[in-house]
């Protein structure tokens, strides 16, 4: 027997009207070269609809890929629902990916047209000529002062937008593809993900679900993940569809002027990277943050001290969330629950420091790295990490590395090892390819590097495997001090004893200016291995 419910597709257009009409008041704030700028919902809809009519203009493909270089701001926004929402699909650049990546992902997604923020004209200006599809660049002004390339035709914006008609949107099939991702590709070539329409609605259902990040219409939220990294962890599509305000930093994204935002606009959910919160802490001191309610984290491990110094200085920790441009990318979020109420602090702060329970709709579950064989939720047993789910990707885009990453019967092989205790609470212990492999038996690198980072004189810290003629691979770490203190290998080691197993102590420390950043702000542990490889340990 079947149901008799309507069976209407999930697709992007229903958020957009629903803000278009409903919250067309509310207020979009984005920062830009020179300072902010502000509009509301109304009027992005209005110029987004334009838009749709500016890609017809533009003569792009029925199901053409619409690739943005650009920071997080309403004008980027205006382009995450005018492409899928005209039946096109929008592929957000890395701005940060090495030119020959960029090269290749534009050709591999086939991308016709590029909206490039004028302050970022300078660095995708020398990579034109590479890319084989694009027929239009479409400068967007940011208050940035970047001359135009010569020889080149560039199409402006708001003259374009200006010529337009607006159009009406219409997406039948909630299966369409609506946007498109490459991972940031620290081996090989980048891989693409392409997310429907369907995806991307039951993924943002998943982010405003209150017990994930729970976005509301009273809502101010600040994405200051780029909403070219895995979607900006959902919360561009989360504000339109709830009619939070959005506050999108723009090119100001130095730790000052990111305190200043969260202040003035009174700023309720602040998300970003681990690296972006370690700078920003100090700026806030002093500063009014009381509007601010919750500071959702992810992309690597957020160490255990620095959620515990937001927690004394703002009487807020992180919360800490765990996810992939593979899983859209929020697939965990460590809430914690109401018979953990009455714990110790202390005890919270570990439960804080997991990536916690799978959203409402993501299956997670551990796998034996050689046989495949699912392991236990018993706290101890660590496996491949594997999810499966409605906005989990099946393959990747026109790919022939795709089968290696999932199992026979479909979920996504992560990459990841975890354990997960019997409430669901999942432990991310370390990436397969970061895990030291001592004697056949594994040192977590995040679990050392968190235990060095909580060291008040350690500003970053990050532990890769060196070769070793006993043991095959041993523990170094790389330490970074805080300005203005001093530390010996001697201290760091001392400080680890007893916090860590002795055979997981690092057999030496070398001391270093910064650890290196990927693409996304996370500690680029290749660069640490192509630099210390070679690494002579001491032999006692
Ligand atoms: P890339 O592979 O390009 O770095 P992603 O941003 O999609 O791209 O990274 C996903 C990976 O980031 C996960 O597989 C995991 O290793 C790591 N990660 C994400 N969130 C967390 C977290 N909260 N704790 C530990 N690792 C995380």
């Amino acid at each position: 027997m079947l149901g008799t419910m309507q069976d209407r597709p999930l697709t992007l257009t229903h958020f957009f009207e629903r803000a278009e009409r409903s919250f067309a008041r509310k207020e979009l704030v984005s920062g830009s070269a020179t300072g902010v700028e502000r509009t509301t919902y109304g009027e992005w809809a209005e110029r987004t609809r334009r838009l749709g009519g500016v890609l017809d203009d533009l003569d792009i493909s029925a199901d053409g890929r619409v690739a943005t270089f650009a920071w997080n701001t309403a004008r980027h926004l205006e382009l995450y629902f005018a492409a899928p929402c005209s039946g096109r699909v929008l592929h957000t650049l890395n701005i940060r990916l090495f030119p020959e990546q960029l090269t290749y992902i534009v050709n591999h997604a086939q991308d016709e047209v590029i909206f490039v923020d004028r302050s970022l004209l300078g660095l995708l200006a020398p990579l034109l000529p590479t890319f084989e599809t694009v027929r239009h660049i479409v400068v967007m002004e940011d208050g940035g002062d970047v001359p135009d390339p010569t020889g080149i035709e560039l199409l402006d914006h708001e003259e374009l937008l200006a010529g337009a008609s607006p159009v009406e949107f219409h997406v039948e099939d909630e299966r369409r593809a609506a946007s498109m991702c490459y991972t940031s590709g620290t081996t090989g070539n980048p891989k693409g993900v392409v997310y429907t329409h369907r995806s991307t609605y039951l993924h943002t259902l998943g982010v405003l679900g209150a017990d994930a990040i729970g976005v509301g219409e009273r809502d101010t939220v600040m994405p200051v993940v780029p909403m070219f990294h895995a979607n900006a962890w959902g919360l561009a599509h989360a504000g339109v569809a709830s009619g939070a305000s959005l506050v999108l930093p723009g090119p100001r994204m130095t730790p000052p002027a990111l305190a200043e935002l969260i202040e003035s606009e009174r700023v309720t959910i602040a998300a970003g990277v681990p690296t972006i919160w370690m700078g920003v802490l100090p700026e806030l001191e002093g500063r009014d943050t009381s509007a601010l309610r919750m500071i959702p984290c992810g992309g690597s491990a957020v160490p255990k001290a620095l959620s515990e110094a937001y927690r004394e200085q703002l009487g807020l920790p992180i919360l800490q969330a765990w996810g992939m441009t593979e899983t859209s990318p929020v697939a965990s979020v460590a809430i914690t629950r109401s018979w953990m109420d009455d714990l110790d602090e202390s005890v919270l702060a570990d439960v804080r420091a997991t990536q916690g329970p799978a959203l409402l709709g993501v299956e997670l579950r551990i796998a034996h790295q050689e046989t495949g064989e699912e392991l236990p939720w018993d706290g101890a047993s660590r496996g491949e990490l594997q999810a499966a789910g409605p906005w989990i990707t099946a393959s990747y885009h026109d790919d022939p590395r795709s089968p290696e990453s999932f199992t026979e019967d479909g979920w996504l092989r992560t990459g990841d090892v975890a354990v997960i205790t019997p409430d669901g609470y999942v432990q991310i212990v370390d990436r397969t390819k970061d895990v030291v492999k001592s004697g056949g038996e594994w040192i977590s690198s995040v679990e050392l590097e968190n235990e060095i980072m909580a060291h008040p004189d350690v500003a970053e810290a990050a532990v890769i495997g060196v070769p070793h003629p006993k043991w095959s691979e041993r523990p170094l770490a790389c330490v970074v001090v805080r300005e203005g203190a001093s530390l010996a290998k001697d201290d760091v080691l001392g400080f680890l004893d007893g916090r860590v197993a002795s055979w997981w102590l690092p057999d030496d420390v070398v001391f270093i200016d910064e650890v290196p950043k990927t693409s996304v702000g996370k500690f680029s542990k290749k660069d640490l291995r192509d630099r210390f490889g070679g690494h002579q340990l001491p032999t006692v």
